[in-house]
């Protein structure tokens, strides 16, 4: 390479120089095949073994167990945002779903969830700015002691079926309830969900998936677009337990089934086959430096170096609450909006790339994912400090 710039932006983001190394060397020439893995038919063995690979890396890397399928779909992470409520609001008699209002990526979920449904938001942090995670006290949704006793010990086999019914005495329960786990734009991140639950719990993993460890079982279904931790824009993950292929409404578009995606082996058309072979090299390389657990390591360091700046100075001003900070999203403000242009431009000027969106200018957003080396970490807090030196 001959030079290598550390990207900040939120999407999309750095993928791991390795990954793109080898997919350059094997671009023109998959495995003495002599084509290239997106001009070749996807049926063929060369495809299929990676499709195969790819989820079983997935179900390594995130343990999931078996009553959990992996689906590959078109579209990022707000295709998912229609996807959901379609496969999932049929659950429930009147179509209700509950959702967590937790910043600009929840918004767009909850606005997009209404064209087809009732949505109730039973909880948000819309008041303060969206600068911390609400309470979610599992009662608000099972509706007392039982709902939740019940919710938690069928969630493995039928908690779809289930949930909805045994909502108990909230109004009947819902077909599901939606977070957004980190908040990409807002650099807040839930640190333990709400559990155990009388519905489904769907978690937009778009901005965090494998920077941390999480029980998956603790969801009906997670998914994440591939642009932040999994590979190239366009596409989307969803790992779903197996009883809730079956609760679609009846308008749904089939390409975007999710029963329909279980039963083609995630072909319903012709897949993105360069973004699942990339995400296999990216699942590969995760593995490789040790897997969730190292992930996590690493987001702890970075995150503690650049959180260490903003808490040492009256320079800086974080967004997030201390007790709902993530580890991926880093956001905070300077002293008046001048000093925010200089920052974006220095920043630039350095090298320093992406932190100044054509979106939201209010204050900073640098975003570190799992590609993002520490080094990236010491680079961006190095900037600041001696940034707030000369302006501070
Ligand atoms: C980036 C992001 C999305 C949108 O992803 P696209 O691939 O642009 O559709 C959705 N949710 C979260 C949490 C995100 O960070």
């Amino acid at each position: 390479m001959s030079k290598q710039v550390f990207n900040y932006g939120a999407g999309p983001a750095m993928l791991p120089v390795p990954v793109m190394e080898q997919v350059r060397a094997e671009f023109l020439d998959y495995q003495g095949s002599g084509m290239s893995i997106i001009e070749m038919n996807h049926r063929k063995p060369y495809f299929m073994e990676i499709i195969a690979e790819t989820k079983a890396l997935f179900r390594e890397l995130l343990e999931l167990p078996e009553n959990y399928q992996v689906l590959f779909s078109h579209g990022g992470g707000a295709m998912q945002f229609s996807s959901v409520p379609l496969n999932l609001m049929g659950g429930h008699p009147e179509r209700k779903a509950l959702y967590a209002n937790t910043g600009f990526f929840s918004q767009m979920a909850i606005e997009e969830a209404r064209r087809f449904g009732k949505v109730e938001v039973i909880v948000s942090s819309e008041e303060t700015g969206f600068d911390h995670i609400p309470h979610l006290d599992p009662a608000m949704v099972n509706g007392g002691a039982n709902g939740g006793e019940n919710g938690g010990e069928n969630g493995g086999e039928n908690g779809g079926e289930n949930g909805g019914a045994n909502g108990g005495a909230n109004g009947g329960g819902a077909a599901y309830l939606h977070i957004t786990t980190n908040n990409t734009m807002m650099g807040t991140r839930w640190q333990e969900f709400p559990h155990p639950l009388s519905v489904p719990l769907v978690g937009d993993f778009t901005s965090e998936i494998l920077s941390r460890k999480v029980d998956a079982t603790q969801f009906g279904v997670l998914y994440a677009g591939f642009q932040k931790n999994l590979g190239p824009p366009g596409q989307s993950v969803i790992l779903i337990r197996d009883d809730l292929l079956e609760q679609a409404l009846p308008e749904i578009a089939r390409q975007l089934s999710y029963g329909v995606l279980a039963e083609t082996g995630s072909m319903p058309s012709t897949p993105n086959v360069f973004n699942i072979w990339m995400n296999k090299l990216v699942l590969e390389w995760t593995r490789d430096q040790g897997g969730v657990e190292a992930m996590e390591a690493l987001s702890e360091k970075k995150a503690a170096r650049i959180y260490g700046v903003i808490d040492a100075s009256d320079f800086y001003t974080g967004h997030a609450r201390p007790g709902s900070r993530s580890t991926q999203n880093f956001t905070f403000g300077l002293p008046g909006a001048d000093l925010l242009t200089a920052f974006f431009a220095e920043a630039e000027a350095e090298e320093l790339h992406g932190m100044a969106p054509p979106l939201m200018r209010q204050d900073v957003r640098a975003s570190l994912y799992n590609a993002m080396p520490y080094e990236g970490a010491e680079t961006l807090a190095s900037f600041m400090e001696e940034f707030e030196r000369r302006h501070g």
